[in-house]
């Protein structure tokens, strides 16, 4: 007897969950359908360059009516924030690590309007393999092997990198267009395999200038200067954070003009070319660091960017 009464209650409890789940199923479909309508709003979604490919570079300009209080995404596990242009155009600089596989990846889009409604929408972006080369190098065999004191200063060096890597902006620095930091020729472009000294083999995820020694080097768009200083592979290397996690780099430099902390314009000039860390001879490596990866600057020189309001 008392078994049937526990089967009794156990099958009302189930019967009342299961309609109240039916309840809000409803709540949740009505929801759906009104994010649906609603998202009418966001009329365009594009990006540049249209053929994205593994390390390349990319600007997300998303059209919405009316004026919403933010936009936000996700692309590729990392978040973005969209900053508002002209008109009514919000874009976000951002990027496709170099190991990421060809394949469709969603870019999903969050737009909070002014009275608070969340609008979402998924588009569906194709990401191509790129084709990039392979090289073979010689450099001085303590680069290659280094000695147990120099894998300590390595150590110690990853650190104050991770430091400035950390340091944060909340909006965007950058205006219009990145300039190349020289005006020379480029000697070896971005995501080469190479071979140094037959041995240790790494992707080139930078871009190299050829540069004879004291040759000016200018910053490629607005920032705050997060490290200047000397690192054993880098060099003298100069680092500039241009807002919302998107940084270049400066490498092999034989003099600093700026020190850690000053506010950089564009095209400002920031050091002097040279040859020093792992470097075959003088020249400039520039590196393009977006969410912890490291981008084809060539691919961010080539961007057509708004000027700031
Ligand atoms: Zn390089």
């Amino acid at each position: 007897m008392l078994r049937v009464t526990v089967v009794c209650y156990a099958v009302f409890i189930l019967r009342f969950m299961l309609r109240n789940f039916v309840i809000l199923l409803f709540a949740f479909g009505s929801v759906i359908g009104a994010t649906a309508a609603e998202s009418a709003v966001l009329s365009n979604v594009a990006w540049q360059p249209q053929i994205l490919v593994n390390g390349a570079v990319c600007l997300f300009a998303v059209d919405v009516a009316g004026s919403p209080q933010k936009i936000t995404g996700k692309w590729l596990g990392r978040e973005l924030i969209f900053s508002h242009a002209s008109g009514k155009t919000w874009y976000s600089l951002a990027g496709v690590a170099y190991e990421t596989k060809p394949g469709t990846y969603d870019l999903a889009l969050e737009v909070v309007t002014r009275d608070g409604h969340v609008l979402r929408e998924v588009k569906p972006i194709t990401v191509h393999a790129a084709k990039y080369k392979s090289s073979r190098l010689t450099v001085p065999q303590k680069y290659v092997t280094p000695d147990p004191e120099t894998l300590k200063r390595i150590e110690a060096e990853r650190e104050i990198k991770n430091q400035a890597f950390a340091h944060s902006i909340p909006s965007p620095e950058w205006s219009g267009n990145f300039v190349a930091p020289v005006s020379t020729e480029i000697s070896e472009a971005y995501g080469t395999s190479r071979t140094f000294n037959g041995k240790l083999a790494s992707v080139h995820r930078g871009l190299d200038f050829h540069a004879p020694i004291g040759t000016p080097v200018h910053s490629s768009n607005a920032g705050e200067v997060v490290l200047a200083r000397d690192l054993f592979y880098e060099g003298n290397c100069v680092v500039i954070d241009h807002g919302l996690g998107f940084m270049t780099m400066y490498m092999h430099l034989s003099e600093f003009k700026v020190k850690e902390g000053d506010k950089v314009d564009k095209d400002q000039v920031i050091a002097l070319s040279g040859g020093t860390g792992r470097a075959t001879g003088p020249h400039l490596h520039m590196s393009v660091r977006w969410s912890g990866e490291y981008l084809d600057p060539a691919k961010l020189l080539a961007l057509k960017l708004p000027p700031q309001p």
